[in-house]
């Protein structure tokens, strides 16, 4: 056996590579708004997560220059040092009142907020039980003492909400997806604190959570609920404020992502003023890191000016997901429970959907092939994005793209991986 470190790791990445589901870095350019590929070839952008194109838009770009311009390049300190800016707190009180809560807090990802903020809540949860302090938070390596606390997460969720529910030592619990008489079970059998944990537009699917109907069942039993609004920020909801904004207020913790819809970078948490206090205090994910420079800051100012405004981008986005998704189900394509700008075409196996892609971008389209871990076993997919900068024209070019390079199937098959 070799125990040297690079030969282990050979070994390792050769077999992920047999497996097709070795990942390399590819590098993209963007020049004047067009993507290429690194052999020059202009390609409609199907894969970003830039839905309404504000990373591209005149605005967030001069107010993230004259940020950067006018209060420097960094803000090189952490919040509770010298990082907090009277321009972070004005954005952090527009981010509230544009998802109708109390008070926000920006993140340095939205990785890094699942990751440490569901820990912290379930900190507070452990608080006053006997055996299950708060302190557990503080002690890496040591075993789970009480089993009160559970943590309810749809077994779509994203691997930094995984990660968050493995740092929490809470017993975490996995319901089916989107399969609310599962979690009502699990939740009855439980008699401690509860948190649910869910996305409110599931990344890789493209399909909703039934916000209402979790508002009404964590309510019925207590449980706390959190949602990921990473993809439905800035397109869903009333003037693109989420799904959690036509829940007026039945959301406890409200987490999305400002490098998707907004164009920037970073992330928040919004909530009550409470939650952000405890946040401010125990939340290691946003007390040990660096605040957002002044840039990002800029960009996300102009992006809260312009994501209210944008109703006929995503009426268009709607409109263009649904022509898609029409055209994937002619060829018999299973596109899961789309009804997002977020749109699969499930292929199969990894080396199915790595040969789709490259098809696809032979025709003039970026599509990345997603495979597993990130997604199932046998459900490797194309995960095509609809932006609302792509105009009719553009939408008919990626249409026919997409019909000449996935061929017409019997039927929805699933293959192996
Ligand atoms: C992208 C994404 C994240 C991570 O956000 P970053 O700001 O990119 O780190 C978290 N949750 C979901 C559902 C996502 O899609």
């Amino acid at each position: 056996m070799d125990a040297n470190l690079d030969g282990l790791l050979r070994t390792r990445l050769a077999e992920l590579d047999a497996a097709n589901r070795l990942r390399r870095l590819r590098p993209w350019h963007w020049h004047n708004g067009t993507l290429r590929n690194a052999a020059g070839r202009a390609l409609i952008d199907a894969s970003s997560n830039d839905y309404l194109g504000l990373s591209q838009h005149p605005l967030v770009k001069a107010r993230a220059a004259e940020w950067a311009e006018r209060h420097g390049a960094g803000a090189p300190a952490s919040r509770l040092v010298t990082g907090t800016r009277d321009i972070t707190l004005a954005v952090e009180e527009k981010l509230a009142a544009f998802k109708g809560c109390e008070a926000a807090l920006l993140f340095s990802s939205g990785f890094q907020a699942n990751a440490t903020v569901i820990p912290a809540l379930a900190a507070v949860m452990r608080s006053g039980i006997p055996g299950d302090g708060d302190d557990a938070l503080c002690v890496p390596g040591i075993p789970l003492r009480g089993q009160a606390t559970a943590i309810f997460s749809d077994e779509l969720n994203h691997a930094s909400i995984l990660h968050g529910c493995r740092l929490a030592r809470a017993r975490t619990q996995v319901f089916r997806h989107n399969d609310l008489d599962h979690l009502d079970q699990l939740l009855s059998q439980c008699t401690g604190r509860k948190l649910i944990v869910t996305e409110s537009v599931f990344s890789m699917d493209g399909d909703r959570a039934n916000l209402p109907a979790l508002v009404q069942l964590a309510e019925r039993h207590g449980a706390a609920l959190y949602v990921d609004e990473a993809h439905a920020t800035g397109v869903l909801g009333p003037q693109g404020r989420g799904l959690a904004a036509e829940c007026s207020g039945g959301v406890d913790v409200v987490m999305g992502t400002l490098g998707k819809a907004f164009g920037a970078f970073g992330a928040y948490i919004a909530g009550s003023r409470v939650l952000i206090d405890w946040l401010v205090n125990r939340c290691p994910g946003f007390i040990y890191t660096t605040a957002l420079p002044p840039a990002v800051l800029g960009a996300v100012d102009a992006a809260l000016d312009l994501v209210p405004t944008m109703d006929t981008e995503r009426a268009q986005l709607a409109r263009h997901s649904q022509a898609l998704r029409e055209l994937l189900a002619q060829r018999n394509y299973d596109t899961l429970g789309s009804s997002t700008q977020i749109v699969p075409a499930v292929i199969g196996s990894a080396a199915d959907a790595l040969a789709a892609a490259r098809r696809l971008e032979d025709a003039g389209v970026l599509g990345v092939a997603i495979r597993p871990p990130t997604v199932p076993e046998g459900t490797s997919r194309l995960r095509l994005t609809l932006h609302s900068n792509l105009g009719e024209a553009g939408l008919q070019r990626l249409l026919a793209a997409v019909a000449a390079s996935l061929p017409s199937r019997p039927s929805t098959n699933s293959g192996s991986d």
